[in-house]
């Protein structure tokens, strides 16, 4: 058996994913173009992510800053953020080369974030990232205290808060996630009606490859998709 490359895949995947998106905006009132579809690039080498790229896809993110910033010269031109957890110290070689951090997950990295682009002169736009299925193995804001962070980091300057982040725990029947998404939607509508300086709230990221029609359904307006597009991965080279 031969293997197949992985352009070859992620051609065959790409149109099924976007039909998909297509169905889910609409089954949620909305039109496609609502839907922003994140390729979610780990692991994949530069070659494929830029076919991807010159296939359509616009928005890119990396989980490693190390694997990112190896990446970050050569890929085609894309918006590029970061989804994976990020240490503090690793703040300052990434900040001004991501459109978009996914995955603040404490007070403590915003304020890294921010005194960082305080120093560069620049702003940072990141998502904040709730541990909504109260996971002691994920980091993240509980929901409780999510509308007490955004508050508390819109202070902090050079920091604009675009909108929240979840990864749902791994679900072992669909309709668990769901609820989850839901969940998540409303802490987010709720966070945006209080309409908080340094905040849009426009941003809702959620859903991967196992459940973005399901997140779609619920709200989201970012999907993160990785597998579903480039085939299974070994995650652990
Ligand atoms: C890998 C990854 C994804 C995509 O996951 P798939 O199940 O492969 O679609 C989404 N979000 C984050 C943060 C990831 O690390």
């Amino acid at each position: 058996m031969t293997e197949k490359l992985s352009v070859e895949i992620f051609n065959e995947n790409y149109p099924i994913i976007k039909e998909k998106i297509a169905q889910a905006a609409k089954s949620a009132g909305k039109s496609e173009k609502d839907i922003i579809l994140l390729a979610a690039t780990k692991t994949v080498d530069i070659d494929t992510v830029n076919f991807a790229i010159k296939s359509g896809i616009e928005y890119i993110g990396e989980n490693k800053v190390q694997e990112f910033l190896s990446k970050y010269e050569n890929y085609e031109k894309c918006h590029k953020h970061f989804i994976g957890h990020l240490q503090t110290n690793k703040v300052k070689d990434l900040i001004g080369k991501v459109e978009l951090i996914h995955s603040v997950d404490s007070l403590h990295l915003a304020k890294e974030i921010s005194k960082q682009s305080k120093a560069k002169g620049i702003v940072s736009e990141i998502l904040l990232e709730v541990n909504i299925g109260k996971e002691q193995t994920k980091s993240g804001f509980s929901v409780n205290e999510t509308q007490r962070a955004v508050e508390e980091i819109s202070s902090y300057g050079n920091i604009y808060i675009r909108g929240l982040m979840a990864i749902p725990p791994i679900a072992d029947e669909k309709q668990k996630n769901r609820n989850f998404f839901y969940e998540m939607n409303k802490l987010f509508v709720d966070i945006r009606d209080k309409k908080i300086d340094n905040s849009s709230m426009d941003i809702l990221s959620m859903g991967m490859s196992d459940d973005f029609t399901q997140a779609i359904s619920e709200g989201a307006n970012m999907v993160r998709i990785g597998t579903a597009l480039f085939g299974r991965r070994n995650y652990n080279i």
